[in-house]
């Protein structure tokens, strides 16, 4: 963070960029496996976007003032809802188009006090693993136990297996929606997380006006409770925009949204993935995967060339080209919790092998190249979900 250039926003330097970016990459994949399609939108919209979608009314307090363009105001985004709305919008739906779950990797801002600002853990300006699932009431049962599996699946993967559900519903003043919609929703949440087997608490009354949700805890290595994923539903927006699907009686009838959001915002949960690992990230993670040690500038030709082959098959590799002692390099590697370092001195270079001391202590001698080569390959490998 640079508080000159402004409090609570993140500035992600190239190791931090590259665990994002192996977490984003495992993150789009698997949602385009699991029959999400990816959206981009814009970080600014119109005010009458935000009058339209309720949030100057009742969360402007957490907007930034608008920026005039052409004279017209125009606000920074807190949410991505309203966009992927619009999108939703520029066709009529049947209900043969649906269920349509759309994600976006959205970057928002909220102003938060100054004060309450804190690290990664509360910061004005993050990306959002925001999702919108957009579906009939005959789907919505189904749509919420497939996003209650697919979180749970991302977390396991992820390494987090310790997860609490926490169920909140209708509040007893001001809620916008039917009570059969309130109803129906509600009983689709629970029935998720009692397929599930998981362990929950009911929040009773402690939904948002707009629909009841589903928030998920996780517990990190230390033992402490991060709240990170989200289920909302939301029949707020959905009247407000007026959203509409043509039913199988031709008739336009009112969809289900429900928003989602898995590991929250991307700043928050690498805070909480680096506390969990205690910066010794898995190998599919790790800004670098393997270091390459030659034991003295002899074999540095050699290290190069193992660089090279380990570059080639995708492996984040690096050649240590400093001048201290073999020991020392090793000890750096292992302050950097490098998963992989290869020693690679006289008989490494005659045998076309490493030496290998894996980042827990283990040691191999002379592991020939392509035998590392294969080793290594399914070690830097990103899970793939069920
Ligand atoms: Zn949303």
């Amino acid at each position: 963070m640079h508080e000159e250039a402004g409090a609570g926003l993140i500035y992600w330097h190239p190791k931090g960029a590259r665990i994002r970016l192996a977490v984003e990459d495992f993150w789009r994949r698997e949602h385009l496996r699991h029959g999400y399609e990816i959206l981009y939108t814009p970080h600014i919209g119109k005010s009458w976007l935000w009058e339209t979608s309720g949030h100057l009314g009742f969360y402007k307090e957490n907007m930034y003032a608008p920026l005039s363009i052409d004279e017209v105001d125009y606000y920074l985004k807190p949410m991505n809802c309203p966009f992927h709305i619009l999108i939703y919008k520029t066709q009529v739906r049947s209900y043969r188009d649906l269920p349509l779950r759309w994600a976006e990797l959205g970057t928002v801002y909220r102003y938060e006090r100054s004060g309450v600002l804190h690290g990664l853990m509360r910061v004005r300006g993050f990306t959002q693993d925001d999702a919108h699932i957009i579906c009939t009431p005959d789907q919505i049962e189904d749509e919420i136990l497939e996003v209650l599996r697919f979180s749970l699946a991302i977390w396991k993967a992820l390494g987090f297996e310790d997860v609490k559900a926490y169920l909140a519903t209708r509040p007893a003043k001001g809620a916008v929606g039917e009570p059969e919609r309130w109803e129906q929703a509600t009983a689709s949440l629970r029935r998720a997380i009692e397929r599930e087997g998981l362990s929950f608490a009911l929040d009773e009354g402690g939904g948002a006006f707009y629909g009841p949700k589903i928030d998920l805890k996780i517990k990190d290595a230390l033992g402490r409770e991060w709240q990170m994923t989200t289920i909302q539903f939301d029949f707020n927006m959905s009247e407000r925009f007026d959203m509409t699907f043509v039913g199988p009686d031709n008739r336009p009838a009112r969809p289900y949204m429900v928003h989602r959001a898995l590991l929250g915002s991307l700043e928050r949960f690498f805070g909480v993935l680096i506390e969990h690992y205690g910066g010794a990230f898995p190998a599919w993670m790790a800004p670098v995967q393997a270091v390459a040690i030659p034991v003295a500038p002899a074999f540095l030709g050699y290290g190069e060339e193992v660089v090279r082959e380990l570059a080639a098959r995708g492996v984040r590799a690096h050649l240590d080209r400093g001048d201290e002692r073999m020991n020392a390099k090793i000890r750096n590697a292992q302050n950097q919790k490098v998963p992989f370092m290869l020693v690679l001195g006289e008989k490494e270079q005659a045998a076309r092998a490493v030496s290998v001391r894996e980042r827990g202590g283990a040691q191999r001698a002379l592991v020939p190249i392509a035998e590392f080569l294969a080793w290594i390959d399914v070690e830097v490998r990103p899970p793939t979900l069920p």
